[in-house]
């Protein structure tokens, strides 16, 4: 059973259709990409699942149950693009007022928030205000406060924003840890790179409309182009007899080369081995889905990441 389906869901503003009749499954323990351009209705979607807006149609099933925004929203954990933190509260006050508002008692919140607070080496901000953090430490306060009582579903708007490259690996890692633990995570971002690194599942929405749903590893199977890079030694000089393949482009010592129909990658490194040239790599290349993002929501062919033989 999956811990959250959405089916044909819609929330219209005066005339824009932020969200026109989206439907997804996010299964248990996954970590769930919600991807689109600005204004393509993510937060509005997330703010349904979250039960801060009620749908105009459709239906949220939330633990094999019809989503109910008053007691469902202690089993998820949301940190918004927009961070919302009391500037002048102390930190440890606020973190276990947060976590008492999640249902956690005083004491298991104080507990959890001093386990985590040592994980993340923040012991000695508790007597602090958040108007004393810097923007990357306000971001980690946000993030333990997201996940303090371990909620079965966490959403993450821009996790990483902010963050230097040793607290974006500190917090990604405790993403894949709190996954491996059972929670799901639902994870919204810009950053491409980020989503190939990180997410299982992935879905694209652009003007309100989920246009793309699939497995990182199978989008990028759907997109690509049968392109091979073969790098030598030396770069050979010249192709003789019939290559089972299209010269497309070159990159440093490297061939790219599109599979003709009919032929498989096997054919291409016989027809170079028989022309005895010194082979040291090949690659199939596949689609970045930033690049996939850019085709589909721009309608642009694909980018190519080498220099492009012209007729
Ligand atoms: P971004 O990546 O820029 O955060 P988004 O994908 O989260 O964008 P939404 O904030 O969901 O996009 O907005 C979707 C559309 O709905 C936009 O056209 C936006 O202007 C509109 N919209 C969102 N909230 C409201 C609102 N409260 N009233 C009117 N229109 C709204």
């Amino acid at each position: 059973m999956p811990l959250l389906e959405v089916q044909n869901l819609k929330k219209y503003f005066a005339t824009q259709k932020a969200v026109d009749d989206i439907s997804f499954t996010v299964n248990r323990g996954n970590i769930f990409g919600l991807l689109g351009p600005n204004g393509a209705g993510k937060t509005t979607l997330i703010r349904m699942i979250t039960g801060i807006f009620y749908p105009d149609e459709g239906q949220i099933t939330f633990d094999g149950r019809k989503f109910d925004p008053v007691n469902d929203v202690v089993h998820i954990g949301y940190m918004p693009e927009e961070r919302g933190l009391y500037k002048k509260m102390k930190i440890g006050e606020q973190a276990t007022y947060l976590a008492q508002l999640k249902g956690l008692s005083k004491k298991d919140a104080i507990a959890k928030i001093k386990e985590w607070f040592i994980k993340f080496e923040m012991q000695s901000w508790w007597t602090k205000k958040v108007e004393d953090l810097s923007k990357g430490m306000s971001q980690k306060l946000q993030f333990v406060t997201t996940v303090l009582h371990e909620p079965k579903l966490i959403i993450l708007d821009e996790p990483f924003s902010g963050l230097d490259p040793v607290n974006s690996n500190l917090i990604k890692d405790e993403i894949y840890k709190l996954s491996q633990k059972g929670s799901t995570i639902i994870f919204s971002t810009h950053r491409m790179e980020q989503v190939e690194e990180i997410c299982d599942h992935i879905i694209l929405v652009n003007k309100g409309q989920k246009i793309l749903d699939g497995t990182v590893k199978g989008v990028k199977n759907q997109f690509k182009e049968n392109l091979f890079s073969i790098g030598f030694e030396h770069i050979p000089a010249n192709l003789n007899g019939n290559p089972p393949f299209e010269m497309v482009g070159t990159k440093e010592n490297a061939f790219i080369v599109k599979i003709t129909d009919g032929h498989k990658p096997n054919d291409v490194l016989n027809y170079f081995l028989q022309q005895q040239s010194g082979i040291i790599s090949f690659n199939e290349i596949l689609p970045s889905l930033n690049d996939i993002f850019i085709k589909l929501v721009e309608g642009t062919p694909l980018t190519r990441q080498f220099q492009a033989i012209t007729a």
